[in-house]
């Protein structure tokens, strides 16, 4: 969806390329397929010869380090680096850069995304839509807006079987970070979603 008008007026100057890059967002539930996404996504490019770099945050080593890695054990090679800046200095000369769990990156990670669209990059970011409190999880949502291409990927509410944009705790919470496995959460509708029951930790 979405042809931001914004992408359409960028004023090339001397040293510009006309080759500004775009954002692809996804993000959804919980175990609603988004890594998965993403790496058909990246395989898609990789196979049209494209140079693509995938990260991870360092805080996320669920099922494997060095791999973006689905819930189903599929995956794809992955750099973990602790915070945003990094991706820069890392990304080299990618042609598309991969952001999997987002949101672990904070709001440092809009700036980055807009150097590297400068850049004349395709990036891609997945991460959760809200947060265990029902909480938009931030970036994502900023991110959602300033997206060339919005993809929402929503596994079926556990109770209902209704799309479900929100993602119950099952299990008790350590951090406000989102790390779990499948045990961990349900994908839940709004009618169905309880938040968490303790109190929220400031960001
Ligand atoms: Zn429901």
């Amino acid at each position: 969806m979405l042809a931001k008008s914004w992408a359409s007026c960028t004023i090339v100057g001397v040293g510009d390329t006309d080759s500004k890059g775009t954002l692809e967002v996804i993000h959804g539930s919980m175990l609603g397929g988004k890594t998965e996404y993403m790496i058909a996504r990246l395989r898609r490019e990789e196979s049209a010869g494209k140079r693509v770099l995938a990260f991870k945050h360092t805080i996320d080593d669920r099922y494997d380090a060095d791999h973006l890695v689905t819930h189903r054990g599929d995956r794809f090679d992955a750099v973990r680096v602790p915070d945003a800046y990094t991706i820069l200095q890392r990304c080299a000369d990618a042609e598309v850069v991969a952001v999997d769990e987002g949101h672990f990156f904070k709001a440092a990670l809009i700036p980055v995304v807009n150097e590297l669209t400068r850049r004349g990059v395709t990036v891609l970011v997945a991460g959760i839509t809200f947060d265990s409190w029902g909480r938009p999880f931030d970036p994502m949502p900023q991110l959602a807006e300033m997206a060339d291409e919005e993809i929402i990927r929503q596994a079926p509410c556990r109770v209902c079987g209704e799309p479900a944009p929100f993602s119950q705790r099952m299990t008790p919470i350590a951090t406000e970070f989102m790390i779990g496995g499948a045990d961990d959460y349900e994908p839940r509708c709004a009618d169905h979603f309880v938040p968490f029951s303790e109190p929220p930790e400031e960001r």
